[in-house]
């Protein structure tokens, strides 16, 4: 069991399989001018499976697979695969933006893979179309609509941006209305690759909570997991339910159980951290599994204790994005 300086227990690892992207979302990376790793950088998808192996042996009993965009990898599936193989994982769920998952879907379902976060931050195509700066938003709608009815557990992440997509909070909550998705609004956070920085939100979660109960008043909560980030809704009448992330408030940090590792190897013991250490050559060397299990015990040895703490530590802005932390 891996156990953190702090006694949580950490079962939960987020693994990213890809820094890039067919997108461009602007809250999470530049225009232009990234520099994505080169591909010798990355873990194979042989490495990422036998990783996998040494995590679950540790104590990890969750994946989810995340990027980058995790579908741009064609191998992808061949790593899916090889988790669901493997005894003693629970849970594996993907996040992605939902471009590229069309034809995957019908295998996807055979594997039993049925915990899916698409990335949807507008209803109104224009919209859409001006924050991830690509014209792939009747693809994505049509992927969301096919997982949903196909009986997968689909949570949609809408970041809530000043000025860029707030006007669809209510519109986007329809969707849990007439589907059985959860609609799980973010806070934003300063990891966009350097693009702009910040020091608050105007958009917090009791803001997002306070604008949707003007309309749906009679809201109720819904008892969540512990260690949950998301505090969770149910409006009388709609079939689905609704959320919020408090991850620019931090209000979760006491009862975190997560790790992240970047594609490139990066372990990152919480998202407002430095990586703690790289495991990509480490992996390709000597005694690979037993040098990884013990940075990986190093690693959560040393954890803070809140995301605040952890930025402190930081000294300085984030130029990092999310396509190369693991969001
Ligand atoms: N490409 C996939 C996707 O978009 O779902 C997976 C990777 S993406 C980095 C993972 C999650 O991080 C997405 O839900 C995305 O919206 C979120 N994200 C990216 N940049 C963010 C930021 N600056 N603040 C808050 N969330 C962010
Ligand atoms: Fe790509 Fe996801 Fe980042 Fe958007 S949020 S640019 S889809 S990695």
């Amino acid at each position: 069991m891996l156990i953190d300086n702090h006694n949580r227990v950490i079962n939960y690892l987020r693994l990213a399989v890809t820094d890039r992207c067919n997108l461009r979302c602007n809250y999470c990376m530049p225009s232009e001018g990234i520099n994505f790793a080169k591909n010798d950088k990355l873990f194979t998808i042989e490495e990422l499976c036998k990783l996998s192996e040494i995590m679950i042996s540790q104590g990890i009993d969750k994946i989810r697979i995340t990027g980058g965009e995790p579908f741009v990898r064609k191998d992808l599936m061949v790593l899916l695969r090889h988790l669901k193989s493997l005894e003693g994982l629970k849970d594996i769920s993907i996040t992605t933006n939902a471009t590229l998952i069309g034809p995957y879907i019908d295998e996807l379902k055979a594997l039993g893979i049925k915990n899916i976060n698409v990335s949807l931050d507008a209803i109104d195509k224009a919209t859409f179309e001006r924050i991830t700066r690509r014209d792939q938003y009747d693809t994505v709608h049509n992927n969301l609509i096919r997982l949903v009815t196909e009986g997968f557990n689909v949570r949609i992440n809408f970041i809530a941006l000043e000025g860029q997509n707030t006007q669809d909070i209510l519109p986007i909550l329809e969707l849990a209305k007439h589907y059985n998705v959860c609609v799980r609004y973010l806070e934003e956070m300063p990891f966009n690759g350097g693009s702009k920085s910040f020091k608050t939100i105007a958009w917090d979660y009791r803001i997002i909570l306070a604008h949707i109960k003007e309309v749906h008043p009679d809201y109720y909560r819904l008892e969540s997991p512990e260690t949950s980030t998301s505090i969770n809704y149910k409006i009388p009448g709609f079939k689905g339910t609704f959320g919020v992330i408090p991850s620019f408030s931090r209000t979760f940090c006491g009862s975190c159980n997560r790790l992240r590792i970047s594609a490139t190897g990066d372990v990152i013991t919480c998202l407002y951290a430095k990586a703690s250490t790289n495991l990509r050559d480490i992996m390709r060397g000597a005694d690979s599994e037993e040098k990884i299990k013990e940075q990986v015990l190093k690693a959560i040895g040393s954890r803070a204790k809140t995301g605040f703490e952890a930025q402190e530590k930081y000294k300085g802005v984030f130029s990092n994005s999310m396509t190369s932390i693991g969001g």
